[in-house]
Order: structure tokens, then sequence, then C-alpha cells
């Protein structure tokens, strides 16, 4: 065995992993990766379907970010925030401000997202930006500022927090709060505060849709009354019966990722996000997975190969009070995070210090100039024309070679928004019948496609494809092609 191979598995606990499993095999060992392959230890080469965990923008070992990351690197690897300001941060934040408020990059002038009218006339404007270290970090620094803030403006003692059915916002206790996966956080609950969940419109599965099944995503053929936007429109009426509103929405705008790949038909996003405004409630975007690019171009504008959305939330014009970004903003590089907020929120946090209004949260490597180099030359790819386009015809290419996965009886739904996709696994197609988890469908799809040369990783029965933005269209043939071979050699064994 592999030395290093060895010395993982005597020593390495890894992160959602049954070990009995992973300590029966030798993993295979990435060494390398260039663009969107992978290469391993015996010199095996692998296409990244999932982006290393939706992580990777613009492909592996990237000539820009890696410029950019050896010149801040010649400069100085780390100093705190906690005290200080630096260079690659303070320039990052700006950017972030402004990416985050105007509606689209490109040569198109950007589309200023709408500045909708909230109750007591708040309009919220991203302004500020806290520095953390990943997704679940991002969410909790939002949790707890939506929190005080809702305190110390007098609106609830008590702030309760209304989510989405199977969410996702990461593994720190507070983020871990506001999930709905019973699978990993009803262990917790003893450790958890409370927090309310609403219907997702998870259109293939809804028992609203009275649609039968179609070879087609089920957002395009359903038939319902959008009655997933009245259940939220009841909850935030039945909890302001009851005296307490909901201080917070918390979502993740047009696709849920970790609950399933789970994507919003048009409108649900601004519809809901209204209601909750006309609540009063804050609104927190988690824009983890989705955020710089992720989403694509809106159906109705993937024609458009001059400007892009680089937030999901700008899909339907929502502007949140809270908006946390990880995963790719660094272009999957380096683990840091933000959160973006409101000035209303920061001032809420002003005064005098022994006033001890401070914000006291923080961690050691927060605003690190590596990560912030990484990516701020990872927002000037995003921006650039040649990447716009490219993610563009990716999204087409996607589309279209996703249509040969509809041929497989097991396939119930196939699901695409943006450079995402997720293809569900099913006893049968005419049916709907979900397969258990027990019988590892979507892990075994998973690993027949890594013995083909291709990785990725399910989310239950649903398998993910989300490649790096500049996968090649053969590359892409590859991935839903061993795909396509792997489904059927697991359900047909073949
Ligand atoms: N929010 C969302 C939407 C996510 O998808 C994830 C991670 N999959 C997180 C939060 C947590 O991010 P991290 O793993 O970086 O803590």
């Amino acid at each position: 065995m592999n030395t290093l191979a060895r010395l993982d598995l005597e020593h390495i606990w890894h992160p959602f992993t049954q070990m009995r499993e992973w300590l029966k095999r030798e993993p295979i060992v990435i060494v390398e990766g260039r663009g969107s392959v992978l290469r391993d230890t015996r010199g095996r080469e692998y296409l990244d379907a999932n982006s290393s965990i939706w992580t990777n923008l613009h492909g592996h070992n990237h000539p820009n970010i890696n410029r950019a990351i050896r010149r801040q690197l010649a400069k100085i690897a780390h100093c705190s925030a906690l005290g200080l300001a630096n260079e690659p941060a303070s320039v990052l934040a700006a950017q972030l401000v402004n990416l985050a408020t105007a509606g689209a990059v490109g040569r198109a002038s950007p589309r200023a997202v709408e500045r909708p009218r909230g109750s007591r006339g708040r309009s919220p404007h991203l302004a500020k930006v806290f520095f953390s270290d990943d997704g679940s970090t991002a969410v909790e620094v939002a949790l707890k500022l939506a929190y005080e803030f809702t305190r110390r403006s007098g609106r609830s003692r008590q702030p309760r927090f209304l989510s989405v059915a199977g969410a996702y916002h990461g593994d720190t206790v507070g983020a871990v709060a506001l999930g709905h996966i019973d699978l990993f956080h009803k262990r917790y609950s003893g450790l958890l505060f409370k927090t309310d969940e609403v219907m997702a419109p998870y259109c293939y599965r809804c028992p609203f849709n009275r649609a039968g099944p179609e070879r087609e995503d089920a957002r395009e053929y359903r038939k319902c009354r959008w009655e997933c936007v009245s259940k939220v429109e009841q909850k935030f009426v039945s909890r302001k019966k009851r005296g307490n509103p909901y201080a917070s929405f918390v979502f993740e705008p047009i696709m849920q990722g970790a609950a399933g790949m789970i994507p919003q038909p048009a409108g649900w996003l601004r519809q809901v996000t209204a209601i909750a405004r006309s609540h009063g409630a804050l609104l927190v975007a988690d824009e983890v997975m989705t955020g710089f690019g992720r989403t694509g171009a809106p159906p109705s504008q993937i024609s458009n190969l001059e400007s892009q959305t680089l937030f999901a939330c700008h899909h339907e014009g929502v502007r949140p009070d809270f908006l946390c970004v990880a995963k790719g903003m660094t272009g999957g590089y380096l683990p840091m995070a933000a959160t973006l907020t409101t000035q209303e929120i920061f001032d809420a946090f002003l005064g005098e210090y022994e006033e001890f209004k401070t914000f006291f949260h923080g961690h050691s490597y927060t605003a690190n100039p590596l990560g912030a180099a990484a990516s701020l030359a990872s927002l000037e790819l995003l921006q650039s024309a040649e990447s716009i386009r490219v993610r563009a015809r990716l999204q087409e290419a996607m589309r279209r070679e996703l249509q040969s996965l509809w041929s497989l009886p097991n396939v119930g739904d196939v699901r695409q928004t943006g450079l995402i996709a997720g293809i569900e696994l099913v006893r049968d197609w005419r049916t709907r019948e979900p397969l258990d988890l027990r019988e590892r469908a979507g892990v075994r799809v998973c690993e027949a496609m890594a013995r083909r040369g291709v990785l990725t990783r399910p989310v239950g029965n649903v398998i993910v494809l989300m490649p790096p933005y500049c996968t090649t269209p053969a590359q892409l043939r590859r991935m839903v092609g061993v795909m396509h071979a792997s489904i059927d050699g697991c359900f047909n064994g073949r």
C-alpha cells in the first residue's frame, strides 16, 4: 500500500464518512490537480465532477490565482484582523459589497437590484463585511448578529428563526440549529435552540403537485397553486398571532444543496421573501453553495453572453440583510468566508466602549491575506468577458448532455440550475418510489464513477454534477457519460 494511504488510514478521521468502511480499502490519494483534472499517487487521472465539494470555480492550479497567492506570500501570509487592517482584505471587502449590490457583472451595464420596500420602510443595502473561515462560520455570524440586532432593536426578547425543510447551513452548533436534516441534526437536538421549518418548494416530491411524473424537470410541468408559498405565509401569520413574529427567515436562494439539490421554481424566492419582509423578518441568504456564478443565468437570459448575475438572490431581485458566502470565494483555494450585512445592522453595534455593544466574535485567521488575495484574483476572473461566456456555454452544454440520463428508468428527476445539477435516483421513474438510504444507491453509483475516473459525492440518492467552470465540452461529456454508465451498471448489473 502507498505510504501516504497507510498514514491516512492510521491517523485521519474523515468528515461525513463511516470510518469502518473507509478503513476497508486503500483511499485515493490526490497529489496534483490542473483544470478539472485531479491526479493521484499512482498517476491515475480523475475528473473533478463536484468541484472538490462545491468549492472550486476556475479549475485547479489556475495561473492567475497561483500568482496572486505567491505575490501575497512574498509580502505576508497572515496578520491578525483583531486590531489591524490589511491590504487585500480591505480591497476584497469593497469589491464584495460592490458585487453584492450590483445586479450583474459583465459588459452590459449592471442592472441594480431592486430596492424592495420592506416593513417599516427598511430598504437594506449591503455595506459591511465580516470575514470568517468557512460556510458554517459565515452563517454563525449572521445568526448571532440577527439575534442580537432583533433584541437590541426591541423587536423581540426571544428572536425566533424560520428556515426551510431539509435545510443545511453548516456543522457548527448554531448552524446546525438552523438545519432540518434529521440524519445529521437530530442527534444533537439536546445542544440546539429551537427553530421552525417551512415546506421546501421540492416540485418533484411536492404533495401539492398534481402532475404525474414526466421525463422533464418537475418545475416545468408541475400543476399546483403555489401551496408552498401559502405555507410560508401561514407560518408567518401563525407566529405573529402568538405575539412573537419571526425575527429572521434563513434560506438558500434558488437552489438548496445538501437538502438534495432542490431547485426553486421561478418566482418562489421573490414571493416568500416579500412575505417575510412584510412580517418584518430579516432575510438571511446562505449563498455558500450558490454564490459566485454557480447558479448561472436564468433560463430567459442564457443566450446573453455579455453579462451574468454572480449571486442567486439577484435572479429574483432579492436584497437580503445578510449574505453568507464561502466555498467558491477564494476560487476553491483556501478556507475563507464572509458575512455581508447592512449599515442598519452595523449601526446597532456602535456605542461607547463601556457600553459593551461590541460584536464579541472573531477567529484567529479572520481576513487572512492569502485567502483575500486568492479571492481578489478569482473575482477578477469571474467578471472577465471570457469567463462569463465560458459559464454560459457550460450551462448550455450541461443542459444538453444531461438529457441522455432521462433514458434510465432509475433516474427520476434531472434538475439543473445554472452550473449545478442533481440527478435523483428512484426505484422506478413511473412511480417516483424513493430508494431506501440503506441500499446506498447514491454511494454505489459514485464509487462506480470513481472507478471509471470521475469523482463526485452523492447527497443521499441524488448524484451531484457541479463541474469547475473551466471544464471542456469533452470533459463534461465524459462526466455525464460515466454517470450514465455507472447508474446503468449499478441497477442493471452492466
Ligand atoms: N451552507 C451551505 C448552503 C452549504 O452547502 C454548506 C456546506 N456544504 C455550508 C453552509 C457549510 O459550509 P462549510 O462546510 O464550509 O462550513
